[in-house]
């Protein structure tokens, strides 16, 4: 598993589980994600995204999704 964090929130990736449908590529209004040439999902410019869940909503194989970790600290308090 990756987390890039970015202020509050933090983009996660479960590589092993990406099949290169490209749903999340193609629904990222920033052009934040890509595939790599073993057609796995990377994010190519972090600094654009703006957290809105399109890319979680569509993958069909819970590759990628948000975390609020300021949020899940607060629960585990
Ligand atoms: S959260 Fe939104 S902006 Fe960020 S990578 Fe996913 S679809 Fe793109
Ligand atoms: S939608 Fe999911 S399975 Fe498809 S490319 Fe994106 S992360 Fe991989």
């Amino acid at each position: 598993m990756e987390r890039y964090p970015q202020g509050d929130w933090a983009l996660v990736l479960e590589s092993h589980r990406c099949k290169g449908c490209e749903l999340c590529v193609e629904s990222c209004p920033r052009q934040v994600l890509a595939l790599n040439e073993r057609d796995k999902v990377v994010i190519v410019k972090l600094e654009d995204c703006i957290f809105c869940g399109l890319c979680e909503l569509r993958c069909p194989d819970f590759a990628i999704w948000l975390e609020k970790p300021v949020v899940l600290a607060e629960v585990a308090r």
